[in-house]
């Protein structure tokens, strides 16, 4: 098969951790008879270097017209004094508006060979953490009306609202259960049904949509539950699916019960098989141009755009299995290094990969 990849390197590790990212792409396309054509195009600091702005019309275009988009990382203290819509973090909500990314995939997963760091004791996590959060991407609080304003008595009031409509429900819930049927068949839905109106809507229409996936086991669950149960017992959870602002959290909560920010993957996705693919760590500039940074978190983004954008899961597979292979051979970047391992550079940890491939 023939992929056309655009690729945002961006700034600061982003240019470094995505070179490993495309040399395992690479190796995936030589085993398995693909080729996959890169189209470099400009967002965040760099873009604003040389264009004047941080997502150009051309970026845009660009990432339409290809079959997935990898994005290394964008932003950095050079550009930390701009206006907020000439910021580099604009470009990235400017891209996924543009390419109507409602759904962003956060798989949080413990990796044995690096069981050590996470924060979690042993007897909760013998079972295994492999889960992956669904979040609502373009809707709810951070979408909806906002006011700030000061009465006639002097008092400051402000709100934001959680809006949903059904339709933007439904095809989050379907992302969820499709994906769960590709893992282990179990969806949780996280609301908070017992407060809020938007939450109720929620729940009536996951109730809906699990009507049509009856191999799928199906849950409700409250928010605040949830907080709790994934430190007590992340072993329960396969598929979550929840709005946005609920979903920004537990994924982040999600993300440290597995270690190290330089692991994990993320996946954003709209109706199409168009994504967009980056690791949920930033530019990291105090280590950028060092060869340091640890590539891992991109090279499982490209594993997720291979399931995901291309429907190649045995690649992804193969992608998945390497990175494991090279952490229990005792290979670790400097972030994730512990006594006794071997430390690597972040071309070195990329060849590893490549090599097991
Ligand atoms: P950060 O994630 O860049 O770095 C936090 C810490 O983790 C740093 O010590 C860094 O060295 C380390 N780290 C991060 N990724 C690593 C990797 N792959 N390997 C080894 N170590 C790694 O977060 P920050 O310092 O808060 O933000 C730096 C810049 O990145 C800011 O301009 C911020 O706005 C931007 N940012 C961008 C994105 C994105 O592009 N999606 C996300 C978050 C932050």
């Amino acid at each position: 098969m023939n992929k056309k990849i655009a690729v945002i390197k961006g700034d600061g590790i982003g240019p470094e951790i995505v070179n490993e990212a495309e040399k395992v792409l690479n190796k995936i396309g030589e085993k398995y008879g693909h080729t996959f054509e890169y189209t470099d195009v400009l967002m965040g600091g760099c873009a604003i270097d040389t264009t004047g702005v941080p997502l150009p019309q051309e970026t845009i275009d660009i990432c339409l017209a290809s079959d997935s988009v990898l994005l290394g990382a964008v932003g950095g203290p050079k550009w930390d004094t701009l206006p907020g819509n000439l910021r580099p973090e604009a470009g990235l909500l400017g891209i996924r508006g543009a390419m109507k990314l409602f759904a962003n995939i956060r798989p949080a997963k413990l990796i044995p060979a690096l069981a050590g760091a996470c924060p979690l004791k042993d007897e909760i996590t013998k079972n295994g953490l492999d889960l992956v959060i669904v979040r609502e991407l373009i809707g709810g609080a951070y979408f909806g009306e906002r006011d700030t304003h000061v009465d006639e008595n002097g008092v400051k009031h402000a709100s934001d609202s959680m809006a949903y409509a059904d339709y933007e429900v439904e095809r989050i819930c379907r992302v969820a259960f499709d994906m769960a049927r590709k893992r282990g068949k179990k969806v949780h839905s996280v609301d908070k049904a017992n407060v809020l109106d938007s939450s109720r809507l929620w729940r009536e229409v996951a109730h809906k949509v699990a009507k049509d996936y009856p191999d799928v086991e199906f849950q409700d669950i409250l928010v605040d539950n949830t907080a709790m149960q994934l430190v007590h017992n992340p072993a329960q959870f396969d598929v979550m699916v929840t709005e946005n602002l609920f979903g920004d959290i537990l994924s982040d909560e999600a993300s440290m019960i597995t270690g190290s920010l330089g692991m994990i993957p993320s996946a954003s996705l709209g109706e199409g098989s168009l994504g967009l693919y980056e690791p949920i760590h930033g530019s990291a500039p105090d280590i950028a141009g060092q060869n340091k940074a640890n590539p891992l978190a991109t090279i499982l983004s490209v594993a997720m755009m291979l399931r995901y954008s291309f429907d190649m899961s045995e690649e992804a597979d193969a992608v998945e299995k390497a990175v494991d292979e090279v952490l229990a051979d005792g290979y670790r970047t400097g972030d994730i290094m512990s006594e006794g391992m071997k430390c690597v550079t972040c071309s070195e940890m990329g060849d590893l990969v490549a090599q097991k491939i």
